[in-house]
Formats: structure tokens, sequence, C-alpha cells
């Protein structure tokens, strides 16, 4: 691994790219196909998924500040439950979780699962760390993954994702028989994982990825796991060809218009 103050070393690789440097290179937000300009340098995954912040070098998007304050709560709760499904509870920070707990509680109360499971016969075979998530962290937890899409889109094809296409984003508890149909489902698109690499940290199993492109077809396909919590496997790809699947996959929308509509929903 190289170190940063290696003289041998180019200079572009040397220091990190400004903000100014990177806003220049990116100049529209890829959140919402360049409707407006970037302002911010977007991590995706966030930091907060990521113990004590440290997330993989190499995952800044540009984002206007619409779409950066759009998604900020969904990756609150997706850094919540990713906390609080993993089976490997022996790396937990307590003090981290706490602040992830209070947030949650005073940003969006909705979105705290039900200790229902519990008091359900019906769910008395789950293993103990299943939880049930309530309707509002399900579709924040969903808009998390159709940013890390639109993210990805833009780092594999050079250009943000847009209305001429169609989304299909699926995601489940590790663990459970849904998990392991999306990751049938995944597989049958790759081949191998890729982990996320930062610097000097131990990301461990907190992101894996990957994603595949169909340049012909115009196909892209991510599926990510983090840690034993949350599976994802997601498409991108031509409406009119989306259109014809079963059920149908939602139309692009910017992550702008996806947060502020699941605000609505929840005054
Ligand atoms: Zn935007």
């Amino acid at each position: 691994m190289s170190r940063p103050d290696n003289k041998n070393e180019a200079p572009r690789r040397r220091r990190k790219q400004s903000r100014a440097g990177f806003l220049e290179e990116h100049p529209v937000c890829c959140y919402c196909n360049g409707r407006r300009a970037s302002t911010e340098r977007d991590h995706a995954p966030a930091r907060i998924i990521f113990r004590g912040k440290h997330g993989p070098e190499n995952f800044e998007f540009p984002s206007c500040s619409l779409c950066n304050r759009a998604s900020a709560l969904s990756e609150q709760v997706t850094a919540f439950y990713i906390r609080s499904l993993d089976q490997d509870s022996s790396r937990l920070d307590e003090a981290e979780f706490d602040k992830l707990i209070e947030g949650l509680v005073n940003n969006a109360p909705e979105a705290v699962p039900f200790p229902t499971f519990r008091q359900n016969r019906a769910y008395s075979e789950m293993p103990d760390r299943l939880i049930t998530i309530p309707p509002m962290a399900y579709q924040l937890i969903t808009l998390f993954g159709t940013k890390m899409l639109y993210a990805l889109h833009y780092r594999v094809t050079g250009k943000p994702a847009n209305p001429t296409q169609r989304r299909l984003v699926a995601w489940q508890q590790a663990g459970t028989q849904g998990a392991e149909d999306i990751r049938h489902n995944a597989s049958q698109w790759f081949d191998g994982m890729i982990v996320g690499q930062r610097r000097n940290v131990d990301l461990g199993n907190q992101f894996r990825f990957q994603t595949g492109y169909n340049e012909r077809h115009g196909y892209l396909g991510l599926h990510m796991s983090f840690g034993e919590a949350l599976v994802f496997f997601c498409v991108l790809g031509p409406a009119r060809h989306m259109v014809k699947l079963k059920p149908k996959p939602e139309l692009y929308v910017s992550i702008a218009d996806l947060g502020a509509k699941i605000k609505r929903r929840n005054p």
C-alpha cells in the first residue's frame, strides 16, 4: 500500500483532490440528473454507515444540497438498522449506537422498529435478531439503496441516472430466505465480490459490493451487503425494456424528490 507522503508517487495521487477541484471535475449533481449544480462532495455510502465513520476511499459523488439533505435521514436510519441487525455485535461501539438511537427517536420516530415478534406467535420461530421494520424505515432504507444505485451508475457510466430509466431496489435482512433469494438473483449477474478499500482502516465486511454493466443494453446491476445485516440487489435499466417486467420496476425519480415524498407522507 502506498503512503501519501511517498515522493515517488505522482503528485495527483500524493494529495487528495481539493473540494473545488472535485466540483470542477463533476459540475452537476448525479442524484437529480444534473438538474442542479453540484455543491457538495458526497460520501456514498455515507460515513455514518461505518464504525468510527471510516468509510471507503474513492466513494465520493457530486451532489446538490437538496439531494444531499433529502437523503440524510435515510442514511441515519440505515446505519441504525445495520447496527441493530448485525450478528457480529463484538465490534459494536455502544456510544455510537446510542447516538444513532437518539437521532432516530428525534428525527424519525415512525422508523423505530416494532418490538412485536416476541408477543406474536407467528414470529416465534424467527431468530432473535430479526426485527419488524416499520413502513417508514422500509421506505428510507429503499431510498438509501436507490441513492447508492444512482451513485454507482455515475461511477460506472460517467452519467447521472435519468428519466429514461426504471429502477428495481430490493433488500432483505441478512440470514433470511429473502436474502438468499437476493443473493441467488445477484449471482446470476456477477461473479466475485469487490470489497471497498480505505487506507489504514479495516472495513472488514462492513461494505461489500459488486456492479455489472451491460453497455449494449444499458443495464446496471448492483449487489451490496452491509455486515451480516442488510443485503441489496438493485438494477437500473432502460424504461422501455423494464416496463415489461412484473412487478413493474418504478420510474426514475431524483433523490431530492424521493426524499421529499417520504417526508410528506409522514409529516
Ligand atoms: Zn441533486
